[in-house]
């Protein structure tokens, strides 16, 4: 064998897509025991209706529990900002294995601006209420159904930015393995435009951002496992990872 073989590199002819959920359900968060349940708390209509059937629980935590927010601010051309902030209420138990995913799994619709271009890992201390349900499907304008499905947890407003453990952006093909949050705050835009959104590639083996887009001299052709020739364009430099795709 040649080099290659010493190199991690993305074996196109292995690819396989899965089902949305398929891959982070084996590492998302268990609830079960970690919560008490307390007095329902009244929630807004608007807010109820996200939840699968209206229907929710309110509990308290009983230990620490790590939860994944989805997020990402879009400035219009003429400046106007919406979509989805970092310290909003809305997180899950599972992480986004893909931009597409997490917009089926939390059934996230284009309307509401959110660029789901990022992530925030999150660690909820023991003894904060939080509502718990199961996210519901959205049908959109154009008639497609987001199916939803994700474990919904709405936290209280104005929640502090020290329960974060670190921000990834997603990637825009799924993960390989769960994601690093190598990220801080100050690594983040403040909001994307239309010509910085998704422009950044992402390693979808470990979730980092810091990658190099390999000039043409620079690119690897490698030989996948059914025998076919790719060129790899892209590397990671995650000194743990170094990821040819
Ligand atoms: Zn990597």
């Amino acid at each position: 064998m040649n080099s290659q073989s010493k190199i991690r590199f993305c074996d196109y002819d292995s690819l396989k897509h899965y089902q949305a959920g398929s891959f982070n359900s084996k590492f998302k968060t268990v609830l079960k025991g970690k919560l008490i349940e307390i007095k329902k708390a009244e929630l807004p209509d608007s807010v109820t209706s996200s939840f699968l059937n209206k229907q929710y629980r309110t509990y308290k935590t009983i230990e620490g529990l790590i939860l994944y927010r989805v997020f990402g601010l879009y400035s219009r051309t003429d400046g106007y900002v919406r979509g989805a902030s970092l310290s909003g209420s809305y997180a899950s138990t599972e992480f986004a294995e893909s931009l597409i995913d997490a917009k089926l799994r939390l059934a996230l619709d284009p309307e509401w601006f959110s660029t789901k271009a990022y992530e925030e890992k999150i660690l909820l201390p023991k003894g904060t209420v939080i509502n718990l349900g199961i996210v519901a499907p959205v049908t959109l304008k154009t008639g497609t159904v987001l199916p939803g499905g994700a474990d919904q947890i709405l936290l209280l407003k104005d929640w502090p930015e020290e329960w974060v453990l670190g921000y990834r952006r997603i990637t825009a093909r799924q993960l390989i393995n769960p994601p690093e949050f190598a990220l801080k705050k100050s690594d983040l835009p403040e909001n994307d435009k239309k010509i910085t959104m998704y422009k950044i590639p992402v390693c979808c083996y470990c979730g980092n951002s810091d990658v190099t887009k390999l000039e043409k001299g620079e690119q690897i052709e490698v030989v996948g496992s059914k025998g076919n020739r790719y060129v790899l364009r892209f590397h990671c430099n995650n000194p743990k990872c170094g990821y040819y795709w």
